[in-house]
């Protein structure tokens, strides 16, 4: 009979992830302004690229809406994620 309960188990973190884990994210800059992008903001690096980014998006998508016929380039419909 052991004097204590066992106390040698239970002991994997899996670690080894976010150990070097800085601010910065990805290789890929900003597509906005080609500065390193921040995970939380990925793949921009800060909100207001996402959100600058977001308006282009929103704005081309608009003008797409109005004509959508020929010329689809495979990521048009339903390739939307999120
Ligand atoms: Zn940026």
């Amino acid at each position: 009979m052991p004097p204590e309960g066992a106390d040698e188990s239970g002991a994997q973190a899996s670690g080894a992830a976010g150990a070097a884990a800085s601010e910065l994210y990805s290789a890929k800059p900003c597509p906005i302004c080609s500065r390193p992008s921040v995970k939380r903001y990925h793949p921009f690096c800060s909100r207001r690229c996402a959100d600058v980014d977001l308006h282009r998006w929103l704005s081309g998508s608009y003008a797409i809406a109005g004509r959508e016929e020929e010329d689809e380039d495979g990521e048009g419909q339903g390739g939307e994620t999120r």
